[in-house]
């Protein structure tokens, strides 16, 4: 058999680096040129291969694995592009990206829809071979059919047709819910003289000038701050403005953007009912009662009823705490800054104010003991101690002079996998933090592949001969994209479609990262991993103390706040038509749970574009679900030593090294030896006693 996967098998030295599958990308040679014909060849191939397989046996060989390999090598070359967009991005890049991304995005609906292959994908499940395939394998056929199933092929053509129609509208809608929610974002502005910026920290002072002064509308030549409602803006505002009308201007403006009190073509109040509309409808075609439970098949958690119960029940328990915390506040704002009653605008404000008089100490001061060099080493120190692996500084082809590379090798010096770490923030970088794959584990034949994984962070770099240093915030983001990292780095897997971090339930992925952030609170962890800039000295006893207090300030009231939009969330895709709004609902679910009511006016589902316009409609739940695992495998390490190498490998074996291969339930339960429980979770938030 002469798979056409074959033509395109290049050697090293590949003119296109690109098609250069031989080894690490060909960062240095790559240029905005080597684009176009590169993805052209590649999703040529790809439409080539899927071509031959429907004519090929219906057996893994013949058709999953040659489907498998042209994919990768699109997912590996559009990897290395769409990796530069974000982290070196150019005029160049960005218009060859943008150029092909329609194309990319074309070839995936493509194959996503292709009835031809979900037969075949059919008979391989029905036939003898699939029960003598690994368990991987089995896996990555199921999901298969799960995803052609829940992407409308096995409607009959009328209803397919409509399922079209549907996913159409609902494309549209969603965009143009994000557009309003942007364009009533950006229609207010607020200029004030200095008699009303008091309280205001200098850097967004600037910024404000800064954007009066480019208003061509001021002309009478008085310095003049402009305010808007991005975040930058916006919430530093509400944090430390003294100007008790500006922040409920602002407030007010906030949070009735696109509804029916502003522009009534950017209102998305109708939007709202017919997205959820739409949705019922779209489930109901494919057989289920609900959204949510279409939303939840490719997950963990089980049913709707399952994830209210969750919630519900941590809202029970988070309720008292923010009951406390509102209690708190309001006496100090009454007392201390005489604001009596504390409004929805006061809050932020008022908090701020709380927690410095509680909590003094400078994040400055914390910084001078978390040099870069000491933070990174302490990391892979706890990797290395946790997981039996030892890292290396490597050598590889870069794309910038600060990134590093480096090698994770075995107990027995075999290389497990590599990674990238570009730490500094650029004017060429997309903001955040991430991990990305680059290569991901799989056999070939004779050959173990060994994966590769980008960390991304955007901190401050070094000035002049100091080392960089980070606050204990960024500490956090690296561990927590370190933990990502893991997960594709440390995986055993050798087929692609489960290996690493592909195929592994969303709202299951966070637990890797989240739960290497606990080692960040770790005095034993803290004492080893800090080195004063100046004196060399760890960081003192009294200054941890101070941070682990100011660390659960609120958090009743922040729980709580997250626990009524999943509710929220959970029930607007679960409930049957009816009458109400989806603002009544809301309404609803903070009367039963909320602690602070918002005024009438508040038009929160408005710009709540998580569910509305991004990927979270009946998901916003994952953020705690995610950690209510993490904390729970957390506090099997603070049972047995937080350090304790034999908890790590297990840690390793059942959750790290299986990415997807098997339900993340299943992994949880074979690690922990039982089902998840909330009380780690609660403990780490002061919530019950340690
Ligand atoms: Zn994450």
């Amino acid at each position: 058999m002469n798979a056409p996967t074959e033509r395109l098998n290049p050697a090293s030295g590949h003119r296109n680096p690109l098609l250069d599958f031989s080894g690490l990308p060909r960062f240095g040679e790559l240029k905005p040129e080597h684009v176009a014909p590169a993805i052209d060849a590649l999703l040529g191939e790809g439409r080539a291969a899927i071509e031959h397989v429907l004519t090929a046996p219906n057996d893994w060989d013949s058709f999953v694995a040659p489907l498998e390999d042209a994919n990768e090598r699109i997912g590996r070359a559009w990897g290395q592009v769409a990796h530069l967009h974000a982290v070196l991005d150019s005029p160049e890049l960005r218009e060859a990206y943008n150029a092909n991304l329609p194309k990319l995005t074309q070839y995936w609906t493509e194959l996503g829809q292709n009835q031809r292959l979900f037969e075949k994908y059919k008979a391989l499940a029905a036939s003898p071979e699939y029960v003598t395939l690994s368990a991987a394998r089995r896996r990555i056929v199921d999901n298969a059919l799960r995803d052609f199933r829940l992407g409308g092929a096995e409607l009959p053509p009328a209803k397919k047709a409509r399922f079209a129609e549907i996913q159409e509208e609902l494309a549209r809608l969603g965009s143009r819910f994000s557009e309003n929610l942007l364009d009533a974002t950006k229609a207010f502005s607020i200029v004030v003289d200095e008699r009303r910026i008091a309280g205001i920290p200098d850097d967004v002072l600037a910024a404000a000038r800064e954007a009066a002064q480019k208003d061509e509308t001021l002309t009478d030549g008085k310095p003049k701050w402009k305010f808007t409602l991005h975040a930058p803006s916006y919430l530093p505002v509400m944090q430390y403005a003294d100007d008790r009308q500006l922040r409920q201007t602002m407030y007010r403006e906030s949070v009735t953007r696109a509804s029916e009190f502003g522009k009534p073509e950017w209102d998305n109040t109708s939007l709202i009912a017919r997205i959820v509309e739409l949705r019922r409808e779209l489930a109901q075609l494919l057989g289920y009662r609900n959204y949510a439970e279409v939303s939840l098949v490719p997950k963990m958690a089980e049913s709707p009823e399952q994830v209210l119960a969750f919630l519900e029940d941590l809202a029970q328990r988070a309720r008292p705490f923010a009951q406390n915390d509102v209690a708190e506040l309001r006496e100090f704002a009454r007392r201390e800054l005489g604001l009596d009653p504390l409004e929805a605008w006061d809050v932020a404000y008022a908090s701020e104010k709380l927690r410095v008089k509680r909590y003094a100490f400078s994040e400055q001061e914390v910084k001078q003991y978390f040099p870069e060099e000491v933070v990174v080493q302490g990391l892979f120190k706890v990797a290395q101690s946790l997981y039996d692996v030892r890292i290396y500084p490597s050598e590889a082809p870069k794309w910038h002079p600060d990134v590093r590379f480096y090698e994770i090798r075995d107990a027995a010096g075999q290389r497990v996998g590599q990674f990238y770490m570009d730490l500094y923030a650029r004017d060429t970088k997309r903001s955040g933090a991430w991990m990305d794959d680059a290569i991901t584990r799989r056999r070939k034949e004779a050959t173990l592949q060994t994966p590769v994984a980008y960390l991304t962070c955007n901190f401050s770099a070094p000035v002049g001969n100091r080392p960089a240093l980070f606050t204990h915030d960024e500490v956090l983001t690296l561990f927590h994209e370190f933990g990502h990292g893991l997960h594709h780095l440390l995986t055993r897997v050798e087929d692609l479609g489960v290996s690493g971090i592909n195929g592994v339930e969303w709202d299951a992925v966070e637990l890797p990262s989240q739960f290497m952030e606990n080692f960040c609170w770790e005095w034993d962890v803290l004492r080893h991993m800090t080195r004063h800039v100046n004196t060399g000295d760890a960081l003192p006893r009294e200054l941890y103390d101070k941070m682990l207090a100011a660390k659960n300030f609120q958090s009743g009231l922040g729980m709580l706040r997250q626990l009524e939009f999943a509710i929220f969330d959970m029930r607007l895709h679960s409930e049957p038509a009816s009458e109400r709004s989806a603002l009544e609902l809301l309404r609803e679910v903070r009367e039963r749970f909320a602690v602070l009511l918002p005024p009438d006016y508040n038009r929160f589902p408005n710009s709540f574009s998580h569910i509305f316009a991004g990927g979270y409609a009946a998901g916003y739940y994952s953020y705690k679900w995610a950690e209510v695992l993490s904390a729970d495998a957390y506090s099997f390490f603070e049972e047995n030593g937080v350090l304790n190498p034999i908890a790590g490998q297990r840690f390793r074996d059942e959750i790290l090294a299986v990415g997807g291969s098997r339900p993340a339930a299943e992994s949880f339960l074979a690690f922990r030896g039982r089902e998840p429980r909330v009380d780690a979770l609660l403990r780490h938030n002061g919530m019950i006693d340690a």
